[in-house]
């Protein structure tokens, strides 16, 4: 079984998978890669051997072998294999464990804020935003839009700009990846240590920069906004379809509108999306293992707060409205960067739609369509 499971973790290397999935079925184990956020069908396995795979995965990530009636999670830690750390879960079916797979690779490590490819005014909102001293920096979009990667890139920056002399933290469900001069404690919300706790509790540590992994209840969303108030720099995710949802989302959790018009500096809704193959240009060949794409770019929407957006807010103005005056302002929507992205010939108009959706693009590819 070792071999098994160790030529499983090598075919996810060569694929360049950041996820891999072994599901049991009634009649078979299907193995499933996740490459550049699309799923890949990669084999079937006899079912006979899936209790097998799982116990030599728990083995390694350090789980318990005797509990098949619980969804566990550990770590394979870097050096015992490939030096790629993975993260494992497992989750108990009616066929049998089924497990989860997260590879990060070491060569993502350097976070660079230079290599997320922003285009250059949503580059210099933010580059502006992180020189600030307070204020909340909210990042929003789907799981696997890269919203960790893009924090932790303003995170590194800040740390290797300032030569470790600002002292940043951070509060994460789970801790993805190790950062340097960075200080990153695991919350455990089963075990009453949440996201609010936390950052209370950490507010008596005078930390200058904080991450709060997420934005989930009210009560966590008041605390960060006084944090970002007192002279904190504070980044966070929230779950919103755009950047106006994010401001609705904080209303609908009870913040006040004049707490949250003098908190926030920034929103960023952000999405991942492939890029055509630079060897066949959409066609099929080894590099892009005949998908026609390679890669991945980031499509990145950037809200600050202009005076007729914050009069709405006072106002709490729902969010067709809060859009319509994004819009107005000259904001540049996800679906006008898409639309350049396929313009330019980066990506394709189904690419954009399989991420964005149809609601979120037809209006605007309709309006356009004489351009490609
Ligand atoms: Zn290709």
């Amino acid at each position: 079984m070792p071999l098994l499971v160790s030529s499983i973790l090598e075919k996810a290397q060569d694929f360049k998978a950041t996820d891999a999935y072994i599901e049991p079925s009634v009649d078979k184990v299907q193995l499933c890669f996740r490459v550049d956020g699309v799923m890949i069908h990669v084999a079937d396995l006899p079912r006979e051997l899936n209790p097998n795979i799982v116990a030599r995965f728990k083995f390694l990530a350090n789980l318990l072998s005797y509990r098949q009636d619980i969804p566990q999670e550990g770590r394979i830690k870097e050096g015992s294999l490939h030096g790629t750390e993975i993260r494992v879960s497992t989750f108990p079916t009616i066929h049998g464990e089924r497990i989860a797979l997260r590879l990060f690779r070491g060569e993502n490590r350097s976070f660079n804020l230079e290599d997320l490819g922003l285009e250059i005014e949503v580059f210099r909102l933010l580059e502006n935003a992180i020189n600030e001293r307070s204020g909340a920096i909210l990042f929003t979009g789907p799981g696997g839009s890269g919203k960790t990667t893009s924090i932790y890139s303003c995170l590194s920056h800040i740390s290797r700009a300032e030569k470790n002399r600002r002292h940043i933290v951070t509060l994460e469900d789970p801790v993805e990846q190790v950062l340097k001069g960075v200080s990153q404690t695991q919350v455990s919300p089963s075990n009453g240590f949440d996201f609010a706790l936390g950052l209370r509790s950490l507010l008596r540590q005078d930390p200058e920069v904080i991450l709060v992994g997420e934005i989930r209840d009210s009560e966590t969303a008041r605390v960060a906004t006084e944090a970002a108030l007192s002279g904190h720099l504070l980044f966070s995710t929230l779950h919103a379809g755009s950047s106006c949802g994010v401001i609705s989302r904080l209303l609908e959790m009870g913040l006040e509108p004049y707490l949250l018009n003098s908190s926030l500096r920034l929103v960023l809704n952000q999405r991942l999306l492939r890029k055509l193959c630079s060897r066949c240009n959409g066609g099929a060949c080894e590099i892009c293992n005949h998908t026609g794409y390679q890669g991945r770019f980031l499509l990145v929407e950037a809200m600050v707060l202009c005076s007729e957006m914050r009069q709405a807010i006072l106002q709490r103005a729902d969010k067709s409205i809060l859009q319509g005056i994004f819009k107005s302002s000259g904001g540049i929507t996800l679906a006008s960067h898409a639309f350049n992205a396929v313009k330019n010939g980066t990506t394709t108009k189904e690419e954009v739609l399989r991420v964005l959706g149809p609601s979120e693009c037809m209006a605007f590819f309709n309006n356009h369509s004489d351009v490609l």
